[in-house]
């Protein structure tokens, strides 16, 4: 990815573009690569991704089966926060492989890519509850990379992990649960 759309391809070592199975029902997507993912150009390969891990195999999932991605696609200097034109120059590459993939379900990781989808809401609010917006289901989660910090919040992480299983669960049985009115959960 030779991408010169904004300013974080003068700071970044590669892109990290995203990985993982492209005909995946759920698909997470996390804010921006941390130094490890720059180094490595994979995303979530440190401690947040380590704890990512865990959450899946708690839902049985493991993640080959789950596709992953970012919102912002290089490394913003000093983990600093993604700026608004460095999201909306990497929106067109994170659109293309929503369309790709198709996932059922989309999980945002923290507040910076679920607003990306669900621009009114508080993550406080949001977190572990399953939306449905023009015909695609998302389930915002908190950022693994709290739990590191604040270790009250992987409990919250598991139960909130509990509902993607739930509903993905449920589309088994109603396919257009995307699209249809009946309750998500
Ligand atoms: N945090 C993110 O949001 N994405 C990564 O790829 C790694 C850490």
């Amino acid at each position: 990815m030779a991408c010169q759309k904004c300013g974080l391809c003068r700071s970044r070592t590669q892109a990290v573009p995203g990985n993982g199975d492209t005909k995946a029902d759920l698909m997470f997507i996390g804010e921006a690569p941390g130094k490890n993912e720059d180094e490595q150009g994979v995303p979530f390969c440190g401690a947040s991704g380590r704890l990512l891990s865990e959450l899946l195999a708690s839902i049985n999932l493991s993640r080959e089966q789950i596709f992953i991605t970012n919102i912002v696609k290089c490394r913003p200097p000093d983990n600093r926060d993604p700026l608004p034109n460095e999201i909306e120059s990497c929106s067109p590459y994170l659109k293309q492989q929503v369309e790709e993939v198709k996932p059922k379900v989309i999980a945002t990781l923290g507040r910076y890519a679920m607003n990306h989808f669900l621009p009114d809401m508080k993550i406080s609010e949001a977190h572990g509850r399953a939306f449905r917006r023009q015909g695609q289901i998302f389930v915002p989660l908190y950022h693994p990379a709290v739990a590191l910090y604040r270790a009250s919040m992987r409990d919250e992480l598991m139960a909130d992990f509990q509902v993607i299983n739930k509903v993905l669960t449920k589309l088994v049985s109603e396919p257009d649960l995307a699209t249809n009115q009946t309750a998500l959960i």
